[in-house]
C-alpha cells in the first residue's frame, strides 16, 4: 500500500473516531472480549455501539494455532464478559482464562449448537468446533450472545434483542441463498476435500460429503505422512472430487502436489478467520458468500 493511501486511511479513521457518538462514554459501556474474529463479528452485530468490543485474534490468525501474548491476558482480565467459540477450537483458552481469572464471566457462543463429531479420518477425534460453517448455528450464537449481553447489561436488553432479531433475519436469508447456490452443483459432485476437516456442519446442512483432508489434526500446518497422502489421492480418484479447498492460512505446497498428481483444482477458502475490513471477507455474511461462490464455481459442471 502506498503512502498516500495510508494518509487517506489515517484521516478517515480520525474522522470516524471524531464522529462516533459512543466514543466519549466508552468507559460506561459493557466491555466485551471475544476470541475469534467470527465470534467478534456476530457480537458486534448484536452489541452495536452499546458495547466496547475487543477481538483477541487478529484477522487472518489460525484459531487452532494462536498463542496469546502477556498483554492478551490483561485484555481478557479487564473484560466484563468474554465470549468464546468453544468446542475445543481455542486450544489456548484454559491457560488464558486461568491466567486472567475470568472463568465466571465466560460465555460459550456454541453452547446451544447440536454436537457433531469430527470425521473418522481425524487423528484427534472429538467435537467439531467449526460450527459457523452452517448459518443456522450462527443463529444459535446470535441468540446466546444476545442473552448474555442482556443479562450483563439489562438496561439495554430490548436493543440487544432487536439487533439480534434483525441479524437473524439476515442469517436466514443467507441460508436460503446458500441452498439456492448449492442447487447448481449436481449431487454427485458435492464433494469436499480440504486442508483439515473444517466443513462438516456445512456438508451436513447442504448435502455435501467430506471426502477427506490433508491432515486429520487441527493445525492447518501439520503434515500428513506419505502413506496418508497416497490414501487421500486414492480417495480423490475414486470419488472424482473435482477440487481441493485450502484455507488461506494453510500451507499450499501439499495441495499443489495433490493437484499435480490427481488433476484437481486448488481453491482457496476462508476457514477460521475473517479478513481485515479492507479484505474480501470482513464480516461473517461476506465470509460465507465468498466461500460458497468459490465452492460452487469449482464444483458446478462446466
Ligand atoms: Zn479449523
Amino acid at each position: 500500500m502506498n503512502k498516500r493511501i495510508w494518509l487517506v486511511l489515517a484521516a478517515l479513521a480520525g474522522l470516524l473516531a471524531a464522529c462516533a457518538p459512543a466514543a466519549e462514554k466508552a468507559d460506561d459501556r459493557l466491555h466485551v472480549v471475544t476470541t475469534t474474529t467470527l465470534v467478534g463479528d456476530v457480537t458486534a452485530q448484536v452489541g452495536g455501539d452499546l458495547i466496547a468490543l475487543d477481538v483477541l485474534l487478529p484477522p487472518g490468525a489460525d484459531p487452532h494455532a494462536f498463542e496469546p501474548r502477556p498483554q492478551d491476558v490483561a485484555r481478557v482480565a479487564s473484560a466484563d464478559l468474554v465470549i468464546v467459540n468453544g468446542r475445543g477450537l481455542e486450544a489456548f483458552l484454559d491457560n488464558l482464562l486461568d491466567s486472567a481469572e475470568v472463568h465466571g464471566r465466560v460465555v460459550e457462543a456454541s453452547a446451544a449448537v447440536p454436537e457433531r463429531w469430527l470425521g473418522e479420518e481425524a487423528d484427534h477425534g472429538g467435537l467439531d468446533p467449526h460450527v459457523w460453517t452452517d448459518p443456522n448455528n450462527v443463529i444459535l450464537w446470535t441468540e446466546t450472545i444476545a442473552e448474555a449481553l442482556a443479562q450483563a447489561d439489562p438496561a439495554h436488553e430490548e436493543e440487544y434483542r432487536q439487533n439480534a432479531a434483525a441479524y437473524i433475519a439476515e442469517l436466514q436469508a443467507l441460508d436460503a441463498w446458500v441452498r439456492a447456490q448449492v442447487e447448481r452443483i449436481p449431487p454427485q459432485r458435492r464433494l469436499l476435500v480440504s486442508d483439515h476437516l473444517a466443513w462438516g456442519y456445512f456438508a451436513d446442512r447442504y448435502g455435501f460429503t467430506q471426502v477427506g483432508a490433508l491432515v486429520g489434526a487441527f493445525s492447518a500446518n501439520a503434515s500428513p505422512s506419505a502413506q496418508e497422502l497416497a490414501a487421500l489421492e486414492d480417495r480423490i480418484r475414486e470419488t472424482g472430487a473435482p477440487a481441493i479447498f485450502i484455507g488461506f492460512n494453510a500451507s499450499d505446497a501439499l495441495a499443489q502436489q495433490i493437484a499435480a498428481d490427481t488433476g484437481v483444482r486448488v481453491v482457496r477458502l476462508y476457514t477460521g478467520s475473517l479478513t481485515s475490513p479492507t479484505g474480501e471477507a470482513p464480516t461473517y455474511l461476506a465470509f460465507m458468500r465468498y466461500n460458497v461462490e468459490a465452492i460452487v464455481s469449482a464444483l458446478a459442471e462446466e
